[in-house]
């Protein structure tokens, strides 16, 4: 039976993942990406995409039977719990096997002063401690639960924030992967003195948290939901390859 291999992606992973699959598909191994569709001009994977929600676990279950999908790699953000929750479920159902494909998050090194956090709203809370200039980097849709904080904020989203927005806020429209010495010059001219970022992993985005270092800025580092039990989990897009 030929292979029909669905990646839920939205990351560079995913992205990454459809790349190394490029050169098995053919007669016995079709692969398609999803996407939310929250990202005005996303970057596209290579290959056939599909963009936009499957309505929940039952419009999930009748996507993986309609398209006959075989293996499910679920490749989304570590912060994407929803459609993880979903995935598990509707893998569970339909008896499609689910990889999850997950890098590591960050580790603190010596010179790190990192305030581990378990939600935005956590995050929300030790802020006022910390800092009263903060670079928040935890992306557009995830401002309310600072909203109500009279600090000044920096904040950099791919696309313009979603409101509620913090009423002392300045946006900046960025997409990494970012480098040393750009995250040093953004926390240096805009006088940061607290970083609040979700623990993403990766290296795109994993400068802001050397400039930190550097500068001795603290950090608030919001940690990662957690994952469904029983589903096995890779790191990187190539041990998903092979899986496959
Ligand atoms: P989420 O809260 O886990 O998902 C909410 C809903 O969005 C899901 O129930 C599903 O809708 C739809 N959805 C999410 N990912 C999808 C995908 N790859 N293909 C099709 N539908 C998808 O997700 P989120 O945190 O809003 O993230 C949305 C997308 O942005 C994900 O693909 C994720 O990889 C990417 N992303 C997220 C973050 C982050 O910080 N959360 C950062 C970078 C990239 P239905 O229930 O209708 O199926």
């Amino acid at each position: 039976m030929p292979r029909r291999v669905l990646i839920l992606g939205g990351t560079s992973d995913g992205r990454a993942l459809a790349e190394l699959l490029r050169p098995a598909i053919g007669p016995s191994m079709s692969v398609v990406s999803s996407l939310a569709g929250r990202v005005r001009s996303p970057r596209l994977p290579p290959g056939e995409v599909r963009i936009g929600g499957f309505g929940g676990i039952a419009g999930l279950v009748s996507y993986l039977r309609d398209e006959a999908v075989t293996h499910v790699v679920d490749a989304t953000h570590p912060f994407a719990a929803g459609m993880t929750a979903h995935a598990a479920a509707a893998c569970a159902q339909t008896g499609v096997p689910l990889t999850i494909l997950r890098r590591p998050g960050w580790t603190e090194r010596s010179g790190d002063r990192w305030h581990r956090v378990a939600s935005l709203v956590e995050a929300a809370g030790v802020l006022p401690q910390v800092g009263s200039r903060a670079f928040l980097t935890t992306g557009r849709q995830d401002l309310a639960a600072f909203a109500g904080l009279d600090l000044w904020f920096l904040v950099r989203s791919v696309d313009p924030p979603d409101p509620p927005v913090p009423r002392r806020m300045r946006s900046i429209l960025a997409r990494g992967p970012f480098t040393v010495d750009g995250e040093t010059a953004i926390l240096r001219d805009h006088a940061v003195d607290v970083l609040v970022t979700k623990d993403s992993g990766g290296a795109d985005t994993a400068a802001k948290l050397v400039a930190a270092r550097t500068l001795g800025v603290p950090v608030v580092m919001v940690d990662r939901p957690a994952l469904p039990p029983g589903v096995p989990v890779v790191a990187t897009p190539a041990e998903a390859a092979a899986r496959l």
